[in-house]
């Protein structure tokens, strides 16, 4: 792709403008495009996003790091009245809005500086995933005609997610809400409450149940069988009780439905996870974001740490080993279905019927030793 600069902006808000007239947006709101920028280190930051990986247990040791925690609980104390009310009114347990607002701007401290409106026009014009950003951008106009907020005060990631608990414009339009009663959904200002009452509003519309936990840490019986883990096979607790797995800390009711993670494979914790890592799951999809979120949540209410270590060890797979990975179990029989570098379900498979062939523990925990060894038996 060529490479983008402000005159190629210029010419492409000339079309976007007949586009967002016709989208609702009227010609004084448009003005607003003049004070647009071509950013070029937003386009290098969305090319870079998908490259690197992060061990899970690198990201949680920065997430849930003991600064978040204290900053968490002082921020909660400080804002308990509006996050007391923000709860009742929601049904959506504060320690979990306060942990997206820890964890998404550091409690307001880091909300982001870039101009929204420069932001997502760089990301529609630069193309990558041209139509999603013209869409927020088109979202975010709407906003400013409203006005909800200043064009000059509309500020956020390079991304496009805006205020103290990173919105994007379309999940503003969905969810964002009044708290504090001046007929402005204001999620950018200093004062939290619009935002924190939206996270809240946000969770509630994802099915959250008030006091069940996210999940709980769990210990696994000697020979348990990892085939029967994973985000898709939920099952009562007791179900889970009955094949000896056992609670490390907290408890979850007998009857409620849970899937066992293990997201270091069989060397790191394993936790049942419930309906609640799935409202959480709408922000972000990540394992690693959600367990964050959950165990900062618990850690903000004095939980515990998790008493099983992870396997600090082990260096994560770089994308291109990914690929490299499901390329070679593709040719050793065990179909992932494409090489594209994402671990989901059938590469998941792929890899515990592979480990099970080969006599291992099929825990579809992918390492170095693993990609080596299919390297080396290369068929
Ligand atoms: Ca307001």
């Amino acid at each position: 792709m060529q490479n983008g600069s402000q005159q190629g902006l210029q010419d492409w808000l000339a079309g976007f403008r007949d586009r967002a007239l016709a989208a609702g947006i009227a010609p004084a709101t448009l003005d607003a495009l003049e004070a647009v920028r071509f950013l070029p280190e937003v386009v290098e930051k969305d090319r870079k996003q998908d490259e690197f990986t992060r061990a899970i247990w690198d990201y949680l040791d920065r997430a849930v790091s003991e600064d978040r925690i204290v900053l968490g609980q002082r921020a909660m104390a400080k804002h308990r009245e509006t996050l007391t009310r923000i709860e009742a009114e929601f049904q959506v347990d504060a320690a979990f809005v306060a942990a997206i607002w820890g964890l998404e701007s550091s409690y307001g401290a880091v909300r982001g500086d870039v101009s929204t409106l420069s932001a997502l026009a760089t990301l529609a014009y630069d193309g990558r995933r041209g139509a999603f950003f013209e869409g927020e951008l088109i979202e975010a106009l709407h906003i400013l005609q409203n006005g909800h907020v200043a064009a000059d005060a509309m500020l956020g990631s390079w991304a496009g997610a805006m205020g103290h608990t990173q919105f994007m414009p379309s999940s503003w339009a969905k969810r964002a809400v009044d708290f504090d009663g001046d007929g402005k959904r204001n999620i950018w200002s200093d004062d939290p409450a619009d935002a924190l009452a939206s996270t809240a509003a946000y969770l509630a519309a994802a099915g959250w149940k008030i006091g069940l936990p996210w999940g709980i840490e769990v210990a696994l019986p000697q020979g348990f069988d990892f085939q029967l883990t994973g985000k898709r096979s939920q099952k009562p607790v007791a179900a889970w009780t009955a094949l000896g797995v056992k609670s490390v800390a907290g408890e979850l009711p007998p009857d409620t439905w849970a899937a066992l993670l293990t997201p270091a494979g069989a060397r790191g914790p394993a936790f049942l996870v419930t309906d609640n890592f799935s409202a959480i799951e709408t922000y972000n999809v990540a394992d690693s974001y959600v367990i964050a979120i959950g165990h900062l949540a618990d850690r903000l209410r004095d939980g515990p740490a998790f008493s099983q270590s992870w396997p600090r060890e082990e260096r994560v797979l770089t994308l291109d080993e990914r690929k490299e990975m499901q390329v070679l179990l593709t040719l050793h029989g065990f179909d992932t279905g494409g090489s594209d570098g994402k671990v989901g379900p059938l590469t998941l498979s792929a890899l515990r019927r592979w480990q099970a062939d080969r006599g291992r523990l099929p825990d579809g925990f992918p390492t170095v030793e693993i990609l080596e060894n299919l390297r080396k038996t290369r068929p």
